[in-house]
């Protein structure tokens, strides 16, 4: 029995009695738990053939609706939880908090070199330490709750290469120090090996991707990885593919993914904490409601299950900087519930016979 109350879980009892005067939901032989949580999306992109001239065709108002729509499908599909890692100019904060709406945590649009790896997102800094931390500081001072920066190229954006770093590890460094000065946390996009390591020099709190992505295949280097253990930094595993027959991955990363796999079991050998930040959005195969094929995927690959969904779960919501109230089951925690048909520690499919969804209290399907 979990006993709501408002936006909140009040208690959490197994063999009692419900008190008297409450409301009753039964949902007989369901497993219920914490909502899903995502830590790494982008509610601007709507995970179309062709998202990045859509969202150029879309005027702010647009790009507000579709923010509002893409939350709305995650919130349906059990995700509860967001960290928004990029939207474009900052179209994402007034959404935070609507009711309907998963929780959203927001970077607004993430920091970017000229012309670099989503530059259209409205992200662009000029270069220099000096010229960077101003960047943080207007990001702070819109009310963001993390910033992104983008160390490397990124596959969206022709023109940058995901071996290369965009910025020098002194502006990395100075980026890092002016988010801590503000009290933000920073979490870098970084594919190549020299762009992880600038991060990692820099102090980041997180790694999106850190594929190991060469010119050439993909690296694997032991000091890297080891020193990304030892740390016990959260990577975002860009885990999690959705059907889409009609829009099969590139051959260049389709070659690339069994060694980034790899990568991931390597990191999380060495202490790594592996969370599934899908990159909802950014591709067909990636609908706002992805992360529940992550943790099946995770598994398949031989992430034991209740790791996989502790990864989706608790471990996102701590990543996220909200573990004191989501991710959990436990009084005094946000009524944020999944119910799914099944065991999903036996069959992690069974996240997707979806039973019912709680959204701080309310009932969402
Ligand atoms: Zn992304």
């Amino acid at each position: 029995m979990v006993l709501l109350d408002g936006e909140r879980i009040v208690a959490v009892a197994e063999g009692v009695d419900p008190p008297e005067g409450v409301e009753i939901i039964d949902l007989e032989e369901a497993t219920l738990l914490p909502g899903l949580v995502d830590t790494h999306v982008h509610l601007v992109f709507d995970a179309s053939a062709d998202l990045v001239e859509t969202l150029d065709a879309r005027d702010d108002e647009g790009a507000r609706d579709a923010i509002v729509s893409a939350a709305r499908t995650a919130a349906l599909g059990g995700v509860t939880t967001v960290r928004d890692l990029g939207d474009r100019r900052y179209l994402t904060l007034p959404v935070r908090g609507a009711p309907g709406l998963p929780t959203i945590v927001c970077a607004g649009p993430p920091i970017t070199t000229p012309g670099g790896h989503c530059h259209f997102l409205g992200g662009e800094t000029e270069r220099g330490t000096d010229a960077v931390r101003r960047a943080v500081h207007t990001h702070a001072s819109r009310g963001v709750d993390v910033i992104k920066v983008m160390a490397s190229g990124g596959l969206l954006t022709p023109g940058t290469r995901e071996s290369e770093s965009q910025f020098s590890a002194d502006e990395l460094r100075a980026i890092v120090d002016e988010a801590h000065d503000l009290g933000l946390p920073v979490t870098a996009h970084a594919h190549g090996t020299p762009a992880i390591v600038d991060a990692l020099a820099a102090g980041v709190d997180g790694l999106e991707h850190a594929t190991f992505w060469a010119d050439e295949g993909i690296e694997s280097p032991d000091d890297v990885i080891a020193e990304i253990g030892a740390r016990r930094l959260p990577i975002g595993a860009t885990a999690g593919f959705a059907p889409a027959p009609d829009a099969p991955l590139d051959e260049e990363t389709s070659a690339r993914v069994p060694a980034i796999v790899a990568n991931v079991f390597r990191l999380q050998d060495a202490g790594a904490t592996i969370v599934p930040g899908t990159d909802a959005g950014v591709h067909p195969s990636k609908p706002h409601d992805v992360v529940r094929y992550a943790v099946e995927q995770l598994v398949l690959l031989g992430m034991p299950a209740e790791v996989a969904l502790r990864a989706a779960t608790s471990e996102g919501a701590e990543v996220c900087g909200l573990g004191d109230r989501k991710g959990r089951i436990a009084e005094g925690y946000d009524a944020d519930l999944l119910a799914v048909d099944g065991d999903p520690l036996a069959d992690p499919s069974a996240l997707h016979a979806i039973r019912a969804v709680f959204l701080r209290g309310d009932r969402m399907r």
